[in-house]
């Protein structure tokens, strides 16, 4: 898959995208991340790329012409591809979307600064818009580095097997159980008998459970959006009737 990011600040990139996992996918060619600076872009002699806006109010734009100068350029480089602008009002990023991104063949993403954009760049070129969550940052960088995280994780080979994404927090749903390692006692929290032995059905049983019961305790939200089972749906009502009569005891 290959990823094009237009930023002013390629060199944050630096660390996030050339380490651990990430760098692993580069390595392995599974990921061909390309990082443009929109500042190559500007005509202007002292590299310019901003301007202030029309109407007043505080903070400075990108020109239009320079991002679409930008993106036109980068699209030109190889196949089609989405322009996806960072933007704090565009479709909430989630594990479906990292999901549809990672099958894409390219996706080119444009980080904003300062005050955000001129609109008609975002008119003429932009395709979609994602946001990382209800708050405002400095810059599309960081979400960008999220993005990318996300959905390289979904790239086919870059998990090995055993931590593969489809089981993890979101893939189904529900969040992931517990896990534990060595030592099997700590503090005198013990590892949980059937974790210890070697039935993997049961194992396989309690991780669902305790995904499940993670999922009614912190998050009960994603439960309108869960595929359950007839015996996941018994369990969540064995849960309800244990919150209810742990209410009523402590009442007493
Ligand atoms: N004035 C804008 C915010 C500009 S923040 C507004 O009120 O909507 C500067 C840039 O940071 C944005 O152009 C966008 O690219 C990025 N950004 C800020 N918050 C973001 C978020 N929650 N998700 C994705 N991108 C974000």
């Amino acid at each position: 898959m290959r990823i094009d990011i237009l930023t002013l600040f390629p060199t944050m990139f630096d660390g996030p995208m050339t380490e651990s996992m990430l760098w692993k996918a580069r390595d392995q060619k599974l990921l061909d991340l390309r990082l443009h600076d929109i500042r190559d872009y500007s005509e202007d002699k002292h590299r310019k790329v901003d301007d202030t806006p029309y109407g007043g109010g505080g903070g400075m734009l990108l020109r239009a012409d320079v991002l679409v100068r930008a993106v036109e350029a980068v699209l030109a480089e190889a196949d089609p591809a989405p322009v996806i602008l960072m933007s704090p009002g565009g479709r909430v990023f989630s594990h479906q979307i990292a999901v549809e991104l990672s099958q894409m063949e390219r996706v080119i993403l444009l980080c904003g600064h300062y005050e955000g954009l001129d609109e008609r760049a975002r008119q003429l070129v932009v395709t979609d818009e994602i946001s990382i969550g209800d708050y405002v940052l400095t810059g599309g960088e960081l979400p960008a580095m999220v993005i990318v995280d996300a959905v390289v994780r979904h790239i086919p080979g870059v998990l090995g097997a055993e931590g593969g994404a489809d089981r993890e927090s979101h893939a189904d749903g529900i969040l992931e159980g517990a896990h534990y390692t060595r030592p099997v006692e700590f503090r005198g929290l013990t590892v949980p008998q059937v974790l210890q032995e070697g039935n993997h059905a049961a194992i396989e049983r309690w991780r669902r459970e305790d995904g499940l019961r993670r999922t009614w305790r912190y998050r009960p939200d994603m439960l309108l959006k869960a595929q359950l089972s007839e015996a996941e749906r018994y369990l969540l009502a064995k849960f309800a009737e244990e919150d209810a009569r742990r209410i009523s005891d402590s009442a007493r």
